[in-house]
């Protein structure tokens, strides 16, 4: 991926990991999560050593949508050991705490529970790690910005309005933070019917694209409202792992090789 060779600046890398990427958005619900699971499947299809750290600690949902459940365990009583499913290796606070457990935190202990699964974790060698991080641009965001250097994020939209202004509120703090935005995705940018074609634009479409043209960052592909995606998403067996020749799991390695 492009992200490669980018500079890491000052700030403390994981050892052993060679490029972190973050997958964010402006608010809640428009597919963050099953974007950066599928995209964190399709670059082990690139031949790439990938993990997947699930940051949304207040909504962590990569066990389910990697089909992963109990706690991890240590080998040396300091550091967690990921769990791995399809070959990506994972780490999420809902491995942590019970599901139906709030997390009722403030800043500076979402900043040090973010920290602790960046670097107490031993995620071994890595290509890329696969940050989902929770919508919106509070804490969680400038903890990852600001202690490890990221290659960049990619902030996820749908093309309704709503979505897109808070997406570009995203892509201005991470630029004010001097995170590079590697580009823009639009999900949910159509629905085909599948009993008669008809395609439908639930949300409108096209607008991602036409935010990342004005912001002048790239525009690296849209996915379409799919209940193929839904379903495998619930069921734990994410749509580029499960039915990895369909045209949707091609559109998410279209997505990471251009990544
Ligand atoms: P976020 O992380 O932005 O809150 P999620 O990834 O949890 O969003 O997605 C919200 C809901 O929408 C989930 O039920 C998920 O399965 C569904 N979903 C996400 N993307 C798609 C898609 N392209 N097609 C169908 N359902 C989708």
């Amino acid at each position: 991926p492009a992200a490669a060779g980018r500079p890491a600046g000052s700030k403390a890398m994981v050892p052993g990991v060679r490029h972190i990427i973050a997958i964010a958005s402006g608010k809640g619900g428009v597919g963050k999560s099953t974007t950066a699971t599928n995209l964190a499947l399709a670059f082990t299809t690139l031949g790439l050593r990938v993990g997947l750290l699930d940051a949304d600690i207040y909504g962590p949902s990569q066990p389910r949508l990697m089909g992963l459940s109990g706690r991890p365990e240590s080998r040396d009583g300091k550091t967690l050991e990921p769990k791995v499913s399809f070959g990506v290796k994972v780490m999420s606070m809902g491995f942590i705490v019970e599901e139906d457990t709030p997390m009722i935190w403030r800043g500076p202990m979402v900043m040090s529970a973010i920290t602790q699964l960046l670097r107490e974790v031993n995620w071994g060698e890595l290509d890329i790690l696969v940050c989902d991080l929770p919508p919106g641009t509070g804490d969680a965001q400038l903890t990852m910005a600001q202690s490890v250097p990221l290659a960049g994020a990619v902030i996820v939209s749908t093309p309704q309005d709503i979505a897109l202004l808070d997406a570009k509120k995203g892509l201005n703090m991470f630029r004010k933070v001097d995170v590079p935005v590697l580009g823009l995705i639009e999900n949910m940018s159509y629905f085909s019917c599948p009993n008669c074609g008809h395609r439908s634009e639930i949300f409108a479409h096209g607008g991602a694209r036409r935010e990342a043209e004005k912001a002048g960052v790239e525009f690296l592909g849209e996915i379409p409202l799919d209940i193929q995606i839904r379903e495998t998403s619930d069921a734990g067996k994410p749509i580029v792992a499960s039915e990895p020749t369909s045209a949707h799991a091609l559109a998410y390695g279209e997505i990471a090789a251009k990544i």
